[in-house]
């Protein structure tokens, strides 16, 4: 903890809860001021987001903040900045991965054969700024209500050929552990549904989330893989050290899914050191995604040849163990960014293979914001 003001007090009980936390979160500028010195971009950014995407950081991700530098690689992803508002918000799509062709019932994703993912929350306990469903999360259009669980899970039960359920949302983990049991001994009960993962970032942003109570309920309904989002070493603290300990006791494997961000870990020594430290974590780097084409998050984008080159320096140079695929998601799936499924560049666009046959073309800007 090292809040910059005497103002910011708290006992390490309420600290290490997660309630505390989530209630506690940093909404304004003033807060944000107790933690760090804000420059005149993140005042006037956060302002002027408002109007446009949600924003709260909890005070434990704060504390990791550095207070005096705005290049911070924790700050940059939580505090926003003006370039956030200057993206070309109108030409970029609002669903890249057309999600909503994909969903027969309400957040209900069926995009592969065999799993589907499954938006049971829409809130998160921070709002990272490169967000994909930056337009959606908090967004009570996107919250469900039980009788929409319930849908979900009915439709999941009359499709025989899903196999594995992934829990998504917004942050599944926001949900109270009765909530998230409620849907999890429902989803356990359907005899073709052999596993459930869950996505959240609640490691990384509130660990104190993992509680010996959620991992106990988790381990009643095995096999229960999870999926969380380290983007830097500087996240790898004691605290998220306990909470995928806990989970890794109650027998739930976790994987992480790092994205590549401009400015904050597109770099190989960062990456190195972030994913050799998963693996001491025991957490298992599963993708390095390519950041998406989404609206106010330009400036964190980089070329698809950056993450390929990134990648080939990794190879060779740390365990097997501890390298990710670099993937870009896309309608026809998650594509492997591979020298094999890459076929080139036209101009702005990158052409890539997906796992139907079918070839993609991305939008993938040589020239992004700051150059
Ligand atoms: C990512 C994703 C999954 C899970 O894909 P894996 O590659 O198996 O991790 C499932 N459904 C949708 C819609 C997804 O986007
Ligand atoms: S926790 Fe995940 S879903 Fe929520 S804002 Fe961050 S990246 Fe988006």
């Amino acid at each position: 903890m090292n809040p910059i003001e005497s103002n910011v007090s708290v006992d390490e009980t309420s600290w290490s809860n997660w309630k505390w936390q989530l209630k506690n979160r940093i909404k304004t500028a003033e807060q944000l001021s107790e933690w760090i010195h804000p420059v005149q971009d993140e005042f006037d950014a956060i302002v002027a987001t408002k109007h446009l995407f949600r924003w709260q950081i909890t005070p434990y991700y704060a504390s990791l903040m550095d207070p005096n530098n705005p290049e911070c690689p924790i700050r940059k992803q939580v505090v926003p900045k003006m370039s956030e508002m200057e993206d070309d918000i109108d030409i970029l799509a609002l669903d890249p991965l057309e999600e909503l062709a994909h969903s027969p019932v309400k957040n209900v994703v069926h995009n592969y054969r065999d799993r589907v993912a499954f938006c049971v929350a829409s809130e998160c306990a921070v709002y990272c700024r490169y967000c994909l469903r930056k337009r959606m999360v908090g967004d009570g259009e996107f919250a469900m209500n039980k009788a929409e669980l319930q849908e979900g899970i009915d439709y999941i039960a009359s499709q025989p050929e899903i196999r594995d359920v992934l829990l998504t949302g917004g942050d599944p983990l926001t949900l109270s552990d009765s909530n998230l049991e409620w849907i999890i001994s429902r989803l356990h009960k359907i005899p073709h549904v052999d596993v459930i993962r869950i996505g959240s970032r609640y490691p990384v942003l509130n660990p104190f989330r993992i509680t010996d109570e959620l991992c106990e309920m988790l381990a009643k309904y095995h096999p229960v893989w999870l999926n969380t989002h380290f983007n830097h070493p500087n996240e790898l603290t004691e605290d998220a050290r306990v909470a995928v300990h806990r989970l890794v006791r109650a027998g739930v494997p976790v994987g992480n899914q790092t994205v590549l961000l401009k400015g904050i870990n597109n770099d190989p020594e960062i990456l190195k050191e972030l994913f050799h430290k998963l693996i001491t974590f025991r957490v298992r780097p599963y993708y390095l995604y390519q950041a998406q084409l989404i609206g106010g998050t330009r400036h964190f984008r980089t070329t698809i040849e950056e993450g390929m080159e990134i990648m080939e320096k990794l190879r060779g140079r740390i365990s097997g163990y501890a390298i990710p695929q670099y993937v870009l998601d896309t309608p026809h799936g998650k594509v492997p960014l591979t020298p094999n499924a890459y076929r080139g560049r036209e101009g702005d666009y990158v052409s890539v293979l997906a796992y139907g046959g079918e070839t993609w073309r991305e939008y993938n800007p040589k020239k992004t914001y700051q150059e």
